[in-house]
C-alpha cells in the first residue's frame, strides 16, 4: 500500500535527510516517491524539496554538507555546474556530464547520476530490452541522452545512431563516448534527414527530447519503418501514453513512456543513500495514487 501522504511518520532529533535541490522545484514528483518508500520500508528518513537558485548553489551545497544530510537529488539548472562543488564523482556522473544523486559520507560529497541506469533498468523491465549488438537509435542530444547514451555504452550497446535537430550537440556527444567507450559505434544524423534505412536498422527508439510532453509530435519519425521486433522507449514522463508512444503502439510496436525510468532513478538514489533496495513497487504505486487522484 502507497504512502498516502496522511500518516507522516514523526520526524526526531535521530531522522536522516535527504532531500531534492533544484529551481523551480514544485512539480518534482520525487519527495512522494521517496517518503512513500522510506515509510513502506520503515526507515526512520525524510525526503524534503528545496527550490535553489543558481547563484545560492555553492553556499546551499556546503551547508547540506555541514547540516549532515544523508545525500540529495539534483534537479535541473544545477546537474551539470554542481559537479566541480562535489568531492568525487562515480564513472555515472562523469561519463554522464552531469549528477542527480549525491551521497554525503562524513563531509565528503560523492556525486552519481542514476538517470541512465534507471533507463537501463526500465527498458528489461518494461520492454524485455536488453542493449546488444543491433542498432538503438537515439533521438535528440540534451541532457537526458547523453546520460542515457552513457549507460547505453556501458550496458553492451555496440551501435548508436543519435539523431537531433542540432548536428553538432550529436557530435558533441559521440566524441565524448568515443573516448569512454570505444566499443560502441555511434553514428550522426540530422533530425530531418533520418532515412527509411535507418529506421528500418534499429531495434530501439529511444526519445530523449522533450518533445511530448505538452502532446507536441516529433515530425520527420516514420514509426511504421521500424523493423516489426523494434521497441520503443520515449523518455518523457506524461500521466498517459505520448503521442510518440500511441504511435508506436498503432503500429504494433512495444512502447512505453519515462514514468518506468523516473522511478528506477529514485530506486537506484534510494539504494545509494540506505544501501537497502526500494521496496518492490511503492515508488509506482505513489505515483500511480497522484496521478489518478
Ligand atoms: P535538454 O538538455 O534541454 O535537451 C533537449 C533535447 O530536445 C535536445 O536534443 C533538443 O535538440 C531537443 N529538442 C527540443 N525542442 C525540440 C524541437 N522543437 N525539435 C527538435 N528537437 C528538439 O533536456 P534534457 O534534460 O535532455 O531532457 C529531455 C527530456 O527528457 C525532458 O522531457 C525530460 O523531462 C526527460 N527526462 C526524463 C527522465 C526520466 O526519468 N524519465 C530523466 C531525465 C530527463 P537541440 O540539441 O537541437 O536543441
Amino acid at each position: 500500500m502507497p504512502w498516502d501522504g496522511e500518516d507522516m511518520p514523526a520526524v526526531t532529533g535521530k531522522t536522516k535527510v535527504v532531500g531534492i535541490i533544484g529551481y523551480p522545484i514544485e512539480h518534482s514528483l520525487s519527495p512522494i516517491m521517496q517518503n512513500a518508500a522510506f515509510a513502506a520500508a520503515l526507515l526512520d528518513y525524510i525526503y524534503l524539496p528545496f527550490a535553489v537558485a543558481p547563484e545560492k548553489l555553492e553556499a546551499v551545497v556546503n551547508g547540506l554538507r555541514g547540516l549532515g544530510f544523508s545525500g540529495f537529488n539534483v534537479t535541473i539548472p544545477h546537474k551539470t555546474s554542481i559537479m566541480p562543488l562535489l568531492d568525487r564523482l562515480d564513472e555515472s556522473a562523469d561519463a554522464a556530464g552531469a549528477v542527480n544523486t549525491v551521497k554525503v559520507i562524513g563531509s565528503s560529497l560523492i556525486g552519481y547520476n542514476t538517470d541512465g541506469d534507471g533507463l537501463i533498468v526500465a527498458l528489461l523491465s518494461e520492454l524485455d530490452y536488453i542493449p546488444g549488438s543491433e542498432q538503438i537509435l537515439v533521438i535528440g542530444a540534451g541532457g537526458a541522452a547523453r546520460g542515457g547514451i552513457a549507460a547505453l555504452c556501458r550496458a553492451g550497446a555496440g551501435k548508436i545512431l543519435i539523431c537531433n535537430r542540432t548536428l553538432d550537440n550529436a557530435y558533441s556527444i559521440k566524441s565524448a563516448m568515443n573516448s569512454r567507450y570505444p566499443e560502441t559505434e555511434i553514428d550522426v544524423a540530422c533530425l530531418d534527414q533520418l532515412t527509411e534505412k535507418q529506421l528500418k536498422a534499429s531495434s530501439l527508439l529511444l526519445n530523449t527530447t522533450s518533445l511530448g510532453m505538452k502532446g507536441e509530435e516529433i515530425k520527420h519519425i516514420d514509426i511504421s519503418s521500424l523493423p516489426a521486433s523494434a521497441k520503443l522507449y520515449d523518455m518523457v514522463y506524461s500521466k498517459s501514453a505520448t503521442p510518440l508512444v500511441e504511435r508506436a503502439l498503432e503500429s504494433f510496436i512495444p512502447a512505453v513512456n519515462g514514468i518506468g525510468m523516473l522511478v528506477a532513478q529514485g530506486e537506484l538514489a534510494f539504494k545509494i543513500w540506505t544501501g537497502q533496495n526500494a521496496p518492490d513497487g511503492v515508488m509506482r504505486g505513489a505515483l500511480d495514487h497522484i496521478c489518478h487522484s
